[in-house]
């Protein structure tokens, strides 16, 4: 799996897309809101630490297709959430989760995700690996150099994205403040 870093800055990036949406809770509150679903499947990491071995129930349903849509379906029952756009981004925002953690190195077995459950439990993961693992052995591991490589690997992947679609906005704002003056 990518670090949180990776998987925040790929909240980011969908937040960034759908910036238009103006039917959201606003700003900062809706960037959490982002960051949050987009690392919601990871919140599987937590029962395994409890019983000291992070990895026991990592990478199971919760990082699938089937609890992808699943998700988005739920959040889109909250009343101010009801439109199908806001299916299409709570399921971008989940789903590219598990996609990132297919295109991700995994040294523990079963290696990759269960990308199409429930349709097959088989496990898939890229054949080229875009993200390096994660070292999550003791909490001390957690700051190792192998894991600040793989952000900046993380960082280095999507910060060129979100410049180009900062740019992108920053133009379209001047354009339509040009417009208001003439
Ligand atoms: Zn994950």
């Amino acid at each position: 799996m990518p670090t949180s870093v990776g998987h925040s800055l790929l909240g980011y990036i969908w937040y960034l897309v759908f910036k238009k949406n103006r039917r959201l809770i606003k700003n900062w509150k809706t960037i959490l809101f982002y960051l949050f679903i987009a690392n919601a499947p990871d919140l599987d990491l937590i029962p395994g630490i409890f019983i000291g071995h992070a990895n026991r129930f990592h990478h199971g349903i919760t990082h699938t297709l089937g609890f992808s849509i699943f998700v988005a379906l739920i959040l889109c029952l909250v009343p101010k959430f009801r439109k199908k756009k806001n299916f299409i981004i709570f399921f971008l925002l989940y789903f590219t989760h598990v996609i990132a953690d297919f295109l991700c190195a995994d040294t523990t077995s079963p290696f990759g995700v269960m990308l199409f459950w429930p349709f097959t439990k088989k496990y898939f993961i890229s054949f080229y690996t875009i993200f390096l693992d994660i070292h999550k052995t003791t909490l001390r591991s957690l700051f190792d150099l192998h894991n600040f490589k793989a952000i900046i690997i993380e960082v280095l992947i999507f910060l060129p994205i979100i410049v180009v679609l900062k740019l992108k906005l920053f133009l379209k704002k001047q354009g339509r403040e040009k417009e208001d003056i003439s």
